[in-house]
């Protein structure tokens, strides 16, 4: 039966796949609920903003008293929680706001939702939802060998891990304490279309196409797991419709790759796809190579993260269809194409400055 969903941090890079997923291939009601901060872009929206089955509203999660109203106001079946400060570099440069809209927006919305679902008739109480998203980070550091699993133990690195670690576990108590019916997800980097260039990939394919230097930090050797931000979005409206109250899924691409693989696969497919740039036209094969930087590794940079998601496959038979080579060329390809949304994107605060390093 068609629900109405709340996908907090719709304008963000995740939200955004999952609002268009939603809209696109369900028929739900989709109420996108953004503050808009310098990671919200409503362009990545512009393909289904006049859809008479989205609705969207500005507003902070913090703000437990908006949150109410718009519980009131929208009576949702299913809240997606996506809104975060999810940049582990601004975590460290600034740590108060990831306490703030992770953990202390976590809570309002937990508050409004729990006042909510206890005024909700048996029939909607039974399968009202809400959905936290969260990341591997939580995990901490895992040594050469060995993946995370659902029950490994929460290590946070970071400022902004360990805020994701803590509103983990507020929504986890909320649950036993409260008995709100929650599910949990954990995922690894996501990457794809309509990313924000501060991340590692969509940092470097636009760098890369002005000629300019390509940062890796210290060795490039951290290992990642890539995770295409369209599985992503599939593998969240599976756990939302049939995952089990109480439980964590984790989300991976199987897709285990070194920062620097990742890097030297962007410039070597760069060289295919915009052979007319002046690099790849002048240097014979390794132009865009020539643009790798290595600077000073980041503060506490865990060396790697790699997650086991066979449990979700097992129980509720997901898995991705993109492999890392088919993701990182549509994403390359989505770049090349979209190159007005770049330029508006990067006309805010942000330039590509390097961020994280300065303390
Ligand atoms: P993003 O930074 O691209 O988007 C975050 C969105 O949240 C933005 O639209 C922003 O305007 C909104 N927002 C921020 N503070 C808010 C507030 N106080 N109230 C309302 N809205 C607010 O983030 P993303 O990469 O799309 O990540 C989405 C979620 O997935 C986050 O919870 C993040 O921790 C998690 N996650 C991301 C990754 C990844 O690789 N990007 C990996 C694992 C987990």
């Amino acid at each position: 039966m068609k629900k109405t969903i709340f996908v907090t941090g719709g304008a963000g890079f995740i939200g955004s796949a999952l609002v268009r997923f939603l809209i696109n291939e369900t028929d739900n009601q989709v109420i996108n609920i953004d503050k808009l901060t310098y990671a919200g872009n409503l362009e990545s929206l512009e393909s289904i903003a006049q859809n008479e089955r989205y609705s969207f509203e500005q507003a902070d999660i913090v703000d437990k008293d908006a949150m109410r109203s718009l519980f009131a106001k929208y009576q949702p079946d299913y809240v997606m929680h996506l809104a975060a400060e999810s940049h582990v570099d601004r975590s460290i440069d600034g740590p108060g706001e990831f306490i703030q809209t992770n953990v202390v927006g976590t809570f309002s919305l937990l508050e409004a939702a729990r006042e909510y679902y206890k005024e909700q008739p048996q029939e909607k109480q039974q399968t009202f939802r809400f959905h936290h998203i969260s990341t591997d980070e939580v995990y901490g550091d895992l040594g050469d060998t060995g993946l995370f699993t659902e029950e490994t133990s929460y290590e946070p690195s970071s400022p902004y891990s360990a805020s994701k670690a803590a509103s983990d576990h507020l929504v986890r108590a909320w649950y036993r304490t409260y008995g709100l019916p929650v599910v949990v997800t954990n995922c690894s980097n996501n990457y794809g279309p309509y990313h924000f260039p501060e991340k590692l990939i969509p940092l470097m394919i636009l760098n890369a196409l002005e000629g300019k230097p390509l940062p890796v930090y210290g060795d490039g050797k951290q290992i990642r797991d890539w995770l295409f931000v369209e599985d992503h979005a599939r593998a969240l409206y599976k756990v939302v419709t049939e995952g089990e109250i109480g439980e964590t899924y984790n989300i991976g691409g199987f897709n285990e790759k070194q920062n620097i693989e990742v890097v030297h696969t962007i410039c070597a497919l760069l060289e295919e796809l915009a052979p007319d740039n002046a690099l790849a036209k002048s240097s014979g094969g390794d132009g865009f190579e020539s643009l790798v930087t290595y600077v000073a590794d980041r503060p506490g940079h865990d060396v790697r993260y790699a997650i086991d998601a066979t449990k979700i496959e097992r129980e509720l038979g997901w898995r991705p269809v993109e492999t890392f080579e088919t993701g990182i060329r549509k994403t390359i390809e989505w770049y090349l194409e979209n190159s007005v949304w770049c330029q508006h994107v990067q006309d805010g605060s942000y330039m590509r400055e390097r961020l994280g390093s300065k303390n």
